[in-house]
């Protein structure tokens, strides 16, 4: 049976997949993302299952003109994985992980999501670096580069990437990796969707845990100025296999919080330690004896269940607003802004990490992939988040104003954390040189900009 826009049809039996049009009983289900301040209208929705199904996603794309956009995991911050009247390509049910043990080495499918590779991947005692919520996509957070909590001891999650399959925006599959393709290979590490659609990535593991010593520890967030003066100083030179997070917050109401904290305002400091666990313990002690924490939750424990740990508070359909920067240190400026700003939090939901770079990250040359971000020494990530649109606009405005009190020591930008900041911000995150390379590979693999609903790099 054929299905599709007026001006075009789709072969419905040609497909592995399926396709969800306006109307149908899942379009409503289908079409949402991440982002529930994101609610977009797309034409026509693909729903692969495999190379296949892409490839003819593509190819409607291209004859019926309509914008398209790629989705795997749905959780670009802005929404760039879906639009108005466009063909989504959706890659979310292609979840096919496969490790193998002696090779070290796991093949992954767009759709996967972090939990799902994290399982397959500790099965065998391995792991492959990624982000902090396991729900979120493997595929948009590596194109962009990939910070988690082990990249300060195994690097990025595109720098353990050995290849990728990835269909063209003329519909063609190809290959590229150190050996083939390599100048493809240097641009999807670290520039996002805008060479085609990766449907599969290949990566080298590491061995990892299962336990790790790891969460946070909770300090009243008053004293943050004094809690952030201490931890900038201990982690001064911390090893590798420490990597730390700080939270401003009120404390959410989860099982592992005290009733009576819930809701009070906390600074916390969430350490994971990727190595052995007394040393950990050791490593990390100075830190739970700094003043007098209200509440300890870092032990050793499952590393599956420490990269659950902000799950609860990423939900999906919650409305969110995030603005990002990375500065070279926590100067006392820094620290008596970032202090004086989150205590004006008036959201319970709103909750925003600063991440802690540097170690295995920086020590990769610049050069080698587009990334450009291993020279910072902390990502602020600030993001506003309410229930619904009730009172969203003030976490926005709460989330503009103290990410501009940051601006005189903006360094740069993880392109995964921009919104939709325009084309400067874009730049901004390559830095003109790499943008330019960027720029040039685009002319390449993707001359007539097919590939635009993302953080876009356009070929002129
Ligand atoms: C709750 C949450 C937690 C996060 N934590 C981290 C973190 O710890 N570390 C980190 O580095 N980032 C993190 N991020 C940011 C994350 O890396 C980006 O939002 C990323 O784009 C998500 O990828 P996705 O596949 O889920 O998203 P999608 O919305 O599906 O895609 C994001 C972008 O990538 C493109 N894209 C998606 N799939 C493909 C593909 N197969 N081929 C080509 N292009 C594709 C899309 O077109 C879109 O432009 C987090 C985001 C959220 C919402």
């Amino acid at each position: 049976m054929s299905v599709g826009t007026e001006s075009m049809q789709v072969d419905r039996t040609a497909l592995r997949g399926y396709v969800v049009e306006p109307g149908d009983p899942s379009y409503d289900t289908d079409r949402k993302i991440w982002n529930g301040s994101v609610y977009r209208h797309p034409a026509i929705i693909f729903r692969c299952l495999g190379v296949s199904d892409v490839i003819a996603g593509v190819k409607f794309g291209r004859a019926s003109g309509l914008p398209v956009a790629v989705r795997s995991g749905g959780h670009s911050f802005p929404g760039l994985s879906t639009a108005d009247g466009a063909v989504v390509i959706d890659l979310s049910l292609m979840k096919g992980v496969r490790v193998d043990p002696e090779r070290r080495t796991a093949r992954v499918q767009a759709g996967v999501l972090l939990g799902d590779l994290d399982r397959e991947t500790q099965a065998f005692g391995l792991a492959v670096p990624s982000g902090i919520v396991t729900h979120t996509g493997v595929a948009g957070l590596t194109l962009g580069g990939g910070i988690g909590w082990i990249m300060r001891k195994h690097g990025l999650s595109i720098d353990q990437l050995v290849s990728v399959d990835l269909v063209t925006a003329d519909g063609e599959f190809i290959q590229a990796g150190a050996d083939r393709n390599a100048d493809l290979f240097w641009g999807v590490r670290g520039g996002g969707g805008n060479f085609g659609i990766v449907t599969e990535f290949e990566f080298r593991c590491v061995p990892l845990g299962p336990q790790v010593m790891a969460g946070p520890v909770f300090w009243p967030m008053v004293q943050s100025p004094e809690v952030l003066r201490f931890y900038r100083d201990w982690i001064a030179d911390a090893p590798d296999e420490l990597m730390t997070i700080v939270i401003h917050r009120m404390a959410p109401p989860l099982p592992f919080v005290p009733a009576e904290l819930h809701g009070k305002p906390v600074v916390v400091v969430a350490s994971c330690w990727a190595g052995d666990l007394e040393d950990g313990e050791r490593v990390i002690r100075p830190l739970k004896k700094f003043g007098a924490p209200v509440l300890d939750a870092c032990v050793p424990k499952p590393y599956l269940a420490h990269q659950a740990m902000f799950d609860p508070s990423f939900p999906a359909g919650r409305w969110y607003y995030f603005k990002s920067c990375d500065v070279a240190e926590l100067s006392d400026e820094i620290i008596d802004i970032t202090a004086e700003h989150s205590l004006q939090i008036s959201s319970p939901l709103t909750t925003y990490p600063i991440w802690q770079m540097g170690g295995a990250v920086g020590r990769v040359g610049d050069d080698e992939t587009a990334f450009n971000g291993r020279s910072a020494g902390f990502t602020y990530n600030i993001g506003g988040c309410t229930e619904s649109s009730a009172g969203f606009d003030e976490q926005r405005e709460w989330v503009r104003d103290f990410w501009s009190a940051l601006q005189p020591w903006h360094e740069g930008v993880y392109v995964n954390f921009l919104g939709n900041e325009g084309a400067e911000r874009i730049q901004q995150s390559y830095g003109p040189k790499k943008y330019e390379r960027l720029q040039s590979l685009k002319r390449k693999y993707d001359p007539d900009n097919f590939f635009r609903i993302n953080q876009n790099i356009p070929p002129n």
